[in-house]
Formats: C-alpha cells, sequence, structure tokens
C-alpha cells in the first residue's frame, strides 16, 4: 500500500507512521536528516501481523545495492576467513542475509495470562554510538547526521569488525565482492559486509523508508529521537508494555515497544536472528574508546585512499 503522506506532508511534519503524520512540532520541523536531532523509528510490535509487506518492500528498494559476486571465488591464505556465498539464496526472508536486512522475528509470550505470538520486523538497530562505525579500521561504516549507520560498500573489506563488534551481529558477509578482489584477493576479508542503511538514499529525497511506506498496519514510526522516545513512553503507557531501545548499548535509533517485558519472550536466535537481551553499552567500554582513538585517523587515510582508488578505477 502507498502512503498518502505526501513528499510535502513528510518534510513539513517530524514523525510519521505509514498513512498518517502522528506528531508535529512546529516551526523548527525540518526535513528528515537535520543536524538538530538525529532521526529514530518506533516498533511497535502488539500492532505486526507478520505480513512481510515491509521484508518485500526493503527488498525491492533496496535490490540495486545488493552484491553481484565474480565466481569462482579467490582462496584465502590462510583460510580463517570463511566463504559466505547467499547469492544462490537470495529469497531467504527468515533471517538477514546481505540480500535480506528485514526479517520477521517469531515470538511467544504471556500477556495476562495468555500466551500469545508476535512478530518482530528484525534489522539493524541504527545505535547513537555505533561501534560498527566507531570500530571499522577501513573507515567504510560511517554514520550521518540523521542518525542511521551505513557500510560503504565501495570500502568495506569484508573483515566482519562491525559484526564482531555488533551487539546483534546484524551485518553479514558476501564473498566475491568489492575492493578486496582488487588490492588483496587471497588476504583481505573476503568480501564486503551488507545491512539496514535506513533507506538514506530515500530520506534525502524526502521519502520514508520503504519497509515503513508499505506497512499495511503502521506498525513503525520515524521522527526526532526525543519525539519518537515520547510516543514509545505513550505507547508502552496505554499497553501496560515495555520498551527496548533506550539504554541498550547506550541508546539506539530503533525503539520496539511490546506488550510483553523483553526478557520474558521466547524467539528463535542465532545467525541472522539477533536476539532482544539487555545489552551494556558498547563503547563505554575503555579498551573499546582507546581502540576507537587509535582507528579513526587510520580509518580515515584508508577511507581517503580507497575513495581515491575506486575513483582512478573508475576513470580507467
Ligand atoms: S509490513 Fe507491517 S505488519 Fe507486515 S510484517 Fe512488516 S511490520 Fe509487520
Ligand atoms: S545494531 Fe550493530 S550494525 Fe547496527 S548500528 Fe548498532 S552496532 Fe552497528
Ligand atoms: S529502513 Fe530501508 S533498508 Fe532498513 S529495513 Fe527498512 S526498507 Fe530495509
Amino acid at each position: 500500500m502507498r502512503s498518502p503522506v505526501s513528499r510535502r506532508q513528510f518534510l513539513k511534519s517530524t514523525v510519521f507512521a505509514a498513512g498518517a503524520a502522528v506528531v508535529g512540532t512546529g516551526p523548527a520541523a525540518a526535513g528528515p536528516g537535520t543536524e538538530e536531532e538525529p532521526l529514530a523509528t518506533l516498533i511497535d510490535i502488539s500492532r505486526c501481523i507478520g505480513c512481510e509487506e515491509c521484508v518485500y518492500a526493503c527488498n525491492d528498494a533496496n535490490a540495486r545495492k545488493f552484491p553481484e559476486p565474480e565466481k569462482p571465488f579467490p582462496t584465502m591464505y590462510p583460510s580463517r576467513v570463511p566463504v559466505e556465498d547467499w547469492s544462490d539464496q537470495r529469497d531467504v526472508t527468515d533471517r538477514l542475509t546481505p540480500y535480506n536486512w528485514l526479517y520477521i522475528q517469531y515470538a511467544t509470550g504471556t500477556k495476562d495470562g495468555e500466551e500469545i505470538t508476535l512478530t518482530i520486523p528484525r534489522r539493524c538497530m541504527h545505535c547513537q554510538n555505533p561501534p560498527c562505525v566507531k570500530l571499522c579500521p577501513w573507515g567504510a561504516a560511517k554514520q550521518q547526521p540523521s542518525g542511521l549507520s551505513r557500510i560503504d560498500s565501495q570500502l568495506c573489506l569484508g573483515g566482519s569488525k562491525c559484526k564482531d563488534v555488533c551487539p546483534w551481529d546484524i551485518p553479514q558477509r558476501q564473498t566475491g565482492v568489492g575492493l578486496y578482489l582488487d588490492i588483496l584477493p587471497a588476504f583481505a576479508g573476503n568480501g564486503v559486509m551488507y545491512k539496514c542503511d535506513r533507506c538514506y538514499d530515500r530520506l534525502e529525497k524526502g521519502e520514508q523508508p520503504a519497509c515503513i511506506e508499505a506497512c499495511p498496519e503502521q506498525v513503525q514510526v520515524i521522527g526526532r529521537r526525543s519525539e519518537i522516545i515520547a510516543l514509545a513512553k505513550e505507547r508502552a503507557q496505554e499497553m501496560n508494555g515495555h520498551i527496548y531501545g533506550l539504554d541498550e548499548n547506550g541508546g539506539t535509533h530503533t525503539l520496539y515497544v511490546s506488550p510483553v517485558p523483553f526478557d520474558q519472550l521466547t524467539y528463535d536466535t542465532g545467525k541472522g536472528k539477533p536476539h532482544l537481551k539487555p545489552v551494556k553499552d558498547t563503547m563505554a567500554d575503555g579498551s573499546n574508546l582507546a581502540l576507537a582513538l587509535v582507528i579513526a585517523p587510520v580509518a580515515g587515510a584508508a577511507a581517503a585512499l580507497g575513495k581515491f582508488y575506486n575513483r582512478i578505477k573508475e576513470e580507467a
């Protein structure tokens, strides 16, 4: 279903559900991604019916960003970095993959003495202080002023540091694509990491992320984080519910509200299926802070070099 919210309305208001502006904050309201305050999304899982319209919308909207690997893959020395190839399983939607940046997680819990099933859209949490960005040694992961984080597929070497430091193991590797093939095919990270980029390109055009626009139940709302937090608290109060993302990993730009406490949910978890446990602030850890300080200049130089290499390659 296409949202009746026009681009003009989107630019005028700051908090949106698919189909309706929920809150507007007057003259300070600007377009998405202002530097005044980052945007956040609220995912109200009590509303989700598990139809996967959001999943298919995400796949359609982002298909041109998906990897097209070259085969056969180079042999790695040593072979410590495994080949990860999802190119023949592009239709998989029951977990995160390089070709599926959003999936619906099934969970059960008890509400008012009755067992209920909940369906939870899962993707990158877009942390306020993202370790995937701060600890990427190649400067390939960046955070934009709008609060979203994204991995530049032109610069990523697939070393998986972002996934290793992500509390939810969100980024997913595809082998046989990216810069490593040109510079260190046998020694670098064996691919490129992929994840939800919160439809940065749609936001830049004044459009909503595809998953939000496609949802028939207005499960997701996007707006300034302070307003999203206020809305999350309001919804939580209405349903006597619980919020996830206020403090997890130091606070995220994706918040969930649930009628069942998150630590009382039972759900399928594992590879490509993130948990919903409490998470301490990764970047508050002294060694990560120190590492981030060391990495920052190196990552900046590496990113500049990677961009220069890509430009030369394009012009050749
Ligand atoms: S489209 Fe909306 S209702 Fe359907 S699965 Fe996605 S979030 Fe849930
Ligand atoms: S959830 Fe993981 S991949 Fe997403 S911003 Fe946070 S650390 Fe990065
Ligand atoms: S915000 Fe965009 S990239 Fe992220 S899950 Fe939604 S549709 Fe996919």
